[in-house]
């Protein structure tokens, strides 16, 4: 069976090996931050409808799932944002009946939980991933870029409730793109709204590959070693200082190769590459930060997006 919903598993560097479940087409999101490493939002929304037929990704899921795979989790993500579809209460649903040995994580932007008929479909998840870039308005709309009905206080709120009625764990994501949201001001008004919501972690991050805004660059070790110092008491970790990709069992060499075969003869963006190899933009993001990493692949920017290049034969 050819999957169109589900991809991987990927290796992720937060859940281990993870099947990832798409429940919205590319770019269909709330926010369109500038880090965002899937390109622009070409769909601004907030709101729900069933975006793929929930029935197809049932088909899949449990035609994927009967084999019994080896996974550390399930995951909600993709290209999007994944409470934006309606169905995803059904989804839910579905595997915790049919195949409660896997774990749900869902990876979200925060902007729906405000909702309250969504945090009762969400709620039998095992663990939440939900962002929170920027506390005050003005940061928030800077950096996340949401559609306009969106509102910082109104997200924070939805974040504190479902936290409250919430028996899994959450897990907070604090993206820091310099200049922004890591100025002593922002990063108070956070860390008081983080003491409020009280995750069991905040998980910082910085690019790691080129995001949809050019001069959108990453911080140093340091500077997030600083800010995590800042937050304390909360427990912090650095999910940016990652192990090689590599050593997680599901990273697939056959990919890589593919990759580097493609941009050999010309390079490609991440969507020509997705297109061509049939890859999830997700799952090829992975690899092609790793590529990065090691120094065997470079990006440029030019007018039809982000470029990747080879820098040097690999080993
Ligand atoms: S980073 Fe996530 S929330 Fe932000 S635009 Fe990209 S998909 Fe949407």
């Amino acid at each position: 069976m050819n999957y169109k919903h589900l991809f991987g598993p990927v290796p992720s560097r937060r859940l281990g090996i993870s099947l990832g479940v798409d429940l919205v087409p590319h770019k269909v999101c709330s926010l369109d931050c500038i880090y965002c490493e899937v390109g622009k939002t070409t769909n601004c929304t907030i709101e729900r409808k069933e975006y793929v037929p929930i029935n197809e990704v049932l088909n899949e899921l449990d035609d994927y799932l009967k084999q019994k795979p080896n996974l550390d989790f399930i995951t909600f993500s993709g290209a999007g944002e994944p409470t934006l579809n309606s169905g995803i209460g059904k989804v839910i649903s579905f595997i915790k009946e049919k195949y409660p040995q896997y774990k749900l994580a869902l990876l979200t932007n925060s902007t729906l939980l405000y909702d309250k008929n969504l945090r009762k479909e969400i709620i039998n998840i095992d663990l939440i991933l939900p962002s929170l870039d920027a506390a005050s308005e003005d940061v928030f709309k800077r950096l996340n870029r949401p559609n306009p009905k969106v509102k910082i206080e109104k997200l924070i709120k939805g974040l504190l409730v479902f936290k409250r009625e919430f028996k899994g764990e959450m897990w907070l994501e604090l993206f820091i793109v310099p200049g922004l949201n890591d100025t002593e001001k922002e990063l108070s008004l956070l860390k008081n709204t983080f003491l409020k919501i009280n995750p069991e972690k905040v998980q910082l991050n910085t690019l790691d590959r080129p995001g949809t805004e050019p001069e959108v660059k990453s911080v140093f070790k340091e500077k997030l070693e600083e800010i995590a110092e800042f937050l304390k008491p909360l427990s912090v970790e650095i999910i940016a200082k990652f192990v090689s990709r590599m050593k997680v069992k599901s990273f697939d060499k056959n990919i890589e190769s593919q990759i580097l075969e493609t941009i050999r003869r010309r390079p490609c963006t991440d969507i020509d590459l997705s297109t061509m190899l049939g890859l999830h933009l997700n799952e090829l993001n992975k690899y092609l930060a790793e590529l990065l990493k090691r120094d065997i692949i470079k990006s440029e920017f030019q007018k039809r997006g982000v470029f990747f290049k080879i820098k040097k034969v690999a080993n």
